[in-house]
């Protein structure tokens, strides 16, 4: 039996009609770009998040570019972000004239340390740029407390963690922006690239609006350069059905997560992931603390279990960064030692017991 990363199929199987009545409407309805799903859809986000403005985009890439120029972050400032994350991550902050300072993470958490921030803070600083990665939300208590302290914008990578909740409240909506991923292996995923920005700020929502149709409210009349970034109709329409369905997914990669912390209990040379409150297991990453992490992940391909390694190199030692930054040694050992496992919400216990008796096997030999 090959056992993939992520299986989506079995959510399409579920929701099929559901999804070609969605996008039979579109057809039918001849509008292909924003239109009436893209604006329903970002009621509803926003509804379910609780924040008074979502703007779809073309990708949690532009979001996090847009949220930062929308926040009024540009040339010459100074981010601080998490070097354990997606290149999109920093790319979006050097893209928009700003320059990535890289904080070191919490090596439980896999999250940006908050006190590693307050020594990275300089008079550049303008904003702050946490990732909730794996689905995890990131320490939001802390660094709002820094955010306020230094007049810094926060704007939160929610690429991994829609439904996701620090102390009640979702990720996205505790900074002054939210950016979100609908890239389709994401926890809430499209049938293509999406994204969406969110924030209670009317003039953040405002600019981001202008943003991502070339800068201008009304045609030919551009006040800022700004980018194609729309939402299509069809993604908007797919994520309408299945936003109705994200807790129950996020409920069942919850109990995923839980089933492998059992089933890996007791495996000496193995860290498995804290189940903490509001996390949504976009990915089940462990830790090898014996360097044994290449070997297994091998093992495993030999046998036919898929898994990753997100992320085998952190940003600041990709070559377009590297040589440019003091050394984060908890992000760079966390990269050697971290295999993020098979999950989707549908994937049967049968097949993770499978996964973990290979994990075991694996490090014998
Ligand atoms: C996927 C991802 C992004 C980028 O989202 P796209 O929709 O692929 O542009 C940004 N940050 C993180 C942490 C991600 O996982």
């Amino acid at each position: 039996m090959k056992i993939p990363i992520l299986d989506l199929k079995p959510q399409y199987r579920a929701h099929k009609e559901e999804m070609s009545e969605a996008i039979a409407r579109i057809l039918e309805s001849g509008q292909f770009i924003l239109g009436p799903d893209v604006k329903l859809l970002e009621e509803e986000v926003a509804a379910y998040l609780g924040v008074k403005h979502a703007i779809g985009v073309n990708s949690g890439t532009d979001a996090l570019m847009i949220g930062l120029r929308a926040a009024g972050i540009g040339e010459g400032d100074e981010v601080i972000t998490t070097p354990f994350s997606f290149f999109a991550t920093a790319e979006s902050i050097s893209n928009v004239g700003a320059k990535p300072i890289f904080a070191d993470i919490d090596p439980k958490s896999y999250n940006i340390d908050p006190e590693e921030i307050k020594a990275k803070i300089t008079p550049q600083t303008k904003g702050i740029m946490p990732v909730h990665l794996y689905g995890r939300p990131a320490e939001m208590g802390p660094i709002m407390d820094i955010a306020t302290e230094h007049g810094l914008k926060v704007i939160e990578d929610c690429a991994q963690s829609f439904g996701a909740r620090y102390r009640g409240k979702y990720t996205g909506t505790m900074g002054h922006v939210g950016a979100f991923s609908f890239f389709p292996s994401k926890n809430l995923g499209a049938y293509g690239d999406g994204g969406m920005i969110v924030t209670d700020d009317d003039r953040v929502a405002e600019m981001a609006r202008m943003l991502r149709v070339h800068g201008t409210k009304t045609r030919y009349n551009n006040r800022v350069l700004g980018y194609n970034s729309r939402l299509d109709s069809i993604q908007a329409a797919i994520l309408r059905v299945k936003l109705q369905y994200i807790d129950g997914w996020n409920g069942a990669r919850r109990k995923v997560a839980q089933n492998y912390n059992h089933l890996l209990a007791g495996v000496p040379e193995i860290i498995t992931p804290e189940i903490v409150e509001g996390h949504v297991f976009h990915q089940y990453t462990i830790r090898f603390t014996n360097g044994k992490r290449d070997r297994v992940k091998e093992y495993l391909a030999s046998l036919g279990i898929a898994s990753m390694v997100y992320y085998p190199v952190p940003q600041d030692q990709l070559p377009v960064y590297k040589g440019q930054y003091p050394p984060t040694p908890t992000s760079d050992l966390l990269a050697g030692e971290v295999l993020s496992l098979p999950i989707w919400p549908e994937i049967e216990s049968e097949m993770m017991a499978i996964v973990v008796q290979g994990i075991k096997e694996g490090l014998e030999c």
